[in-house]
């Protein structure tokens, strides 16, 4: 192989930011580039992921709910279940650091 086989390659091909997804199309397979989910939401403190949070992009997350994107309780979005039963309970004793 020269070193001109490869110059012509575009960019979105080289390039891992778009997943590369194989279509079914009445002529064959094609390569279609698509963007990428974002990772999971986790929690802050124990990076656990965190149930009941979509992954979406920016753009579709603002067109959906609010009550869609992250369980409607204190420290829902950010810390897990567990993690924000404690410090509810800790916040609550008052015995907090
Ligand atoms: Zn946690």
């Amino acid at each position: 192989m020269y070193w001109c086989d490869r110059a012509m390659v575009p960019a979105r091909a080289k390039s891992r930011t778009m997943r590369r997804v194989f279509r079914r199309t009445p002529r064959g397979t094609k390569k279609v580039f698509e963007l990428r989910n974002p990772k999971k939401a986790h929690c802050s403190v124990c990076s656990r992921e965190l149930q009941g949070i979509p992954r979406m992009r920016p753009s579709e997350l603002g067109n959906s709910p609010k009550t869609a994107k992250r369980p409607e309780r204190p420290y829902g979005g950010v810390l897990c279940s567990g993690c924000s039963r404690r410090r509810i309970l800790v916040n609550a004793r008052g015995t907090h650091d």
